[in-house]
């Protein structure tokens, strides 16, 4: 399999019980019936692990507690399943996170999420351009369709505007919605606020930086943010465009990266404005939160996208 990924993706490795926010807390983590038959069998087919799964609209799951803790989470914040059993034991969502894939039809490409704090430290200290490296086979050998290679092509420009430093950030984000005929100036955000507000969230935390969208100038952030911002933007760009193989509309996929860019401008500024000690971990900290809340809800990300429709059509 052909595979390709950023250049810092092979930087990360899961920071388990040192991390803050673990990703095996606040989920509902969907087993897939191969993982359940093999759980079913370990410790002697005992079925001590199917006692700590059920059935949640169909489909099998942990059983979290009350806080939203997996069951095979331990106090120190390691996965008992691993230190039994090893990795290999694992369902594909776990063993996967926080790794997205996008496929084309000769390659397949691979990244980080930014609601992993690690991967959001990973890649918005990211010190170089955007590149992509072979994980496996060659770069050179990848083939494209005819709509793959107007994506990349579309997507590359996007990331060159976005990683042109002598233009500023708020102009960089703004030819992103010029890039799709749009003027960001529609968006209000005494409307966009309560919208965002409206949709599945899981934080409140996420849900206090939506309300401070509200009744505020757009306020710009301290220069010294601009770069993870940057980081932040291309990220979307490189994950979301590629939606476009699904459903073929490029506009909308650049309306999506841009809006995502957009709020996260915003967002970071107002935060900012607000505290005395904004710093990279507050940057990082957001990213978190604005993946989480937005990008692992396909609910939240398709709503978005249809509202970005209908604004600019
Ligand atoms: S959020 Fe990231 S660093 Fe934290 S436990 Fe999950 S994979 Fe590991």
């Amino acid at each position: 399999m052909k595979l390709l990924a950023p250049s810092y993706y092979p930087n990360f490795s899961c920071i388990a019980g040192a991390c803050k926010h673990s990703c095996c807390v606040g989920w509902e983590i969907e087993i897939d019936k191969e993982s359940y038959e093999r759980f079913s069998l370990l410790d002697g087919g005992s079925g001590r692990i199917l006692d700590k799964i059920h059935l949640s609209g169909g489909e099998y799951c942990f059983k979290t507690d009350e806080n939203g803790v997996c069951p095979f989470l331990n106090a120190e914040g390691l996965c008992d399943l691993i230190i039994e059993y090893t990795d290999a034991c694992l369902c594909p969502i776990c063993r996967d996170h926080p790794r997205f894939r996008s496929f084309f039809h000769d390659f397949t490409e691979i990244g980080l999420g930014l609601s992993c704090e690690e991967a959001a430290r990973i890649i918005l200290n990211d010190q170089t351009p955007f590149t992509l490296i072979p994980l496996s086979g060659s770069e050179e050998d990848v083939a494209f369709t005819e709509e793959e290679e107007e994506l990349i092509s579309i997507r590359d420009e996007m990331i060159g505007i976005l990683e042109d430093t002598s233009v500023p950030i708020d102009n960089r984000i703004r030819a992103l919605f010029d890039l799709a005929e749009s003027d960001m100036n529609a968006l209000d955000f005494n409307e966009i606020s309560p919208f965002l507000l409206s949709l599945e969230r899981l934080n409140e935390e996420w849900g206090a930086l939506l309300r401070d969208l509200k009744d505020a100038e757009p306020l710009d952030l301290p220069a010294d943010f601009h770069m993870p911002l940057q980081k932040m933007c291309v990220y979307f760009v490189y994950r979301h465009m590629t939606r476009s193989l699904d459903d073929a509309d490029l506009i909308g996929a650049i309306l999506l990266c841009a809006f995502l860019s957009y709020l996260a401008w915003q967002i970071t500024g107002r935060a900012c404005a607000k505290s005395d000690h904004f710093s990279m971990d507050s940057m990082i900290s957001i990213a978190r939160l604005m993946s989480g809340e937005l990008e692992y809800s396909d609910e939240n990300i398709d709503l978005i996208a249809e509202m970005l429709s209908e604004l600019f059509s």
